[in-house]
């Protein structure tokens, strides 16, 4: 027998799918955010919300919904304000998460803190077939948003600043972007759990990044590195009888580190060619909103902390 007989393994591997492709496209702009561990954050906050689920008997994947893109509106808008670090903010949703999350379920029927494993690390038998249903409208959700505003996303995570002279509406797009990470954070909870999640929008990401110079391949790669590990992982966790979220993620640093030792033994053989800079799709020019500084022959380009010049279908490093 098959573990596709299963109807619940055939389900998990849906659910994987879901999380593989939605994660690493919410992560991409978390990376280039240097927010990678907001995610984790979140999915602190969505724990609240579980055992609110747990104690009123509702669907906890719902109310786990609602308290997450809460937090997320929140913290962007704490951000925004700027009177609390960035810091502060996410440090107050991964303890208040945790902490409203284990007191509430103590006080749920028959609740306690052991309740929360399955949630916490995965466990791809418990998703049915109505969590299905959901997780896969919130993932198209997710996509439709990451896709679909990509050339605005990666502005405002790339370049705040540059984003708000350009007149992109900057805390919309943030808060937005913050929501559509909430809803990454539920659909992955019964495949890689609430505290792995971020793992799995970011190490996609880091991985990829080893091996494509533009956003555009890093993002294709990204997706199709969550997707492998993802649904490779809930295959391996079967096999072995291994909790889904911690296989999946080990899976995922398996890979990480393949690519890391592949990318230093191709920097060694190009060494003696030219640094070339992150790809973006914002194309500098005249006027294009940064400084020039004039190098010897040509502009360069003052962004994001360097300088870097157009050079054929890239940017390189000055
Ligand atoms: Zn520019
Ligand atoms: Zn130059
Ligand atoms: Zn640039
Ligand atoms: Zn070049």
């Amino acid at each position: 027998m098959s573990f596709l007989d299963y109807d619940f393994m055939r389900r998990a591997l849906v659910a994987a799918l879901l999380v593989g492709l939605a994660a690493p496209t919410v992560g991409v702009y978390l990376v280039q955010r240097r927010l990678s561990l907001i995610g984790d954050g979140l999915g602190h906050v969505a724990l609240t919300g579980v055992a609110l689920g747990l104690l009123t008997s509702t669907e906890p994947v719902l109310t786990a919904l609602v308290v997450a893109a809460l937090g997320a509106t929140a913290i962007e808008l704490v951000r925004a304000r700027g009177r609390t670090s960035g810091d502060v903010a996410l440090a107050v949703m991964f303890y208040g998460g945790l902490a409203g999350g284990v007191v509430i379920v103590s006080r749920a029927p028959g609740g306690t803190p052991t309740n929360f494993d399955a949630y916490l690390f995965g466990a791809i038998t418990t998703t049915s077939g109505r969590d299905l249903v959901v997780f896969a409208a919130l993932a198209v959700a997710v996509l439709v948003v990451t896709l679909g505003l990509a050339p605005r996303l990666f502005a405002v995570s790339n370049d705040e600043e540059y984003a708000r002279a350009a007149g992109l509406p900057v805390l919309a797009l943030n808060v937005l972007l913050a929501v559509t990470t909430a809803l990454t954070v539920v659909v992955s909870m019964r495949v890689v759990g609430l505290l792995l999640i971020s793992a799995l929008m970011v190490l996609p990401v880091a991985t990829a990044q080893l091996l494509q110079g533009s956003f555009r391949g890093t993002l294709a790669l990204a997706v199709l590195v969550g997707v492998v590990v993802s649904t490779g992982g809930v295959v391996v966790s079967y096999q072995a009888d291994t909790p889904s979220g911690g296989t999946i993620v080990l899976l995922a640093i398996a890979l990480f580190a393949l690519a890391a030792a592949w990318a230093g033994l191709r920097d060694r053989r190009r060494a003696g060619g030219h640094e070339e800079a992150e790809d973006h799709l914002h194309r500098h020019g005249p006027g294009c909103g940064h400084e020039e500084v004039v190098h010897d022959d040509h502009l360069d380009y003052v962004h994001d902390g360097h300088r870097h010049a157009a050079h054929g279908g890239h940017y390189d490093e000055h």
